[in-house]
């Protein structure tokens, strides 16, 4: 599995780095996410779907 964010889309909510701080993160002066792991393992896949569905502007992409 690949996660991306589309950095236009990304308003630095922060939804996704509570449903998974394993895989983003945002500093206080950050105005897009991090993602710090671009490829996590399949343990973390629920994790993923819920960043997902609580993005408010869809900006997480997933692939595989
Ligand atoms: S939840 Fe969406 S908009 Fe918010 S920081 Fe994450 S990717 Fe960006």
């Amino acid at each position: 599995m690949k996660i991306s964010v589309d950095t236009n889309l990304c308003e630095a909510h922060g939804d996704c780095v509570i449903a998974a701080p394993e895989l983003f993160d945002l500093g206080e002066e950050d105005e897009v996410v991090r993602v710090l792991d671009a490829e996590p393992a399949e343990a973390l896949r629920a994790k993923v779907d819920m960043a997902v569905r609580l993005c408010p502007v869809a900006a997480i992409r997933v692939e595989g």
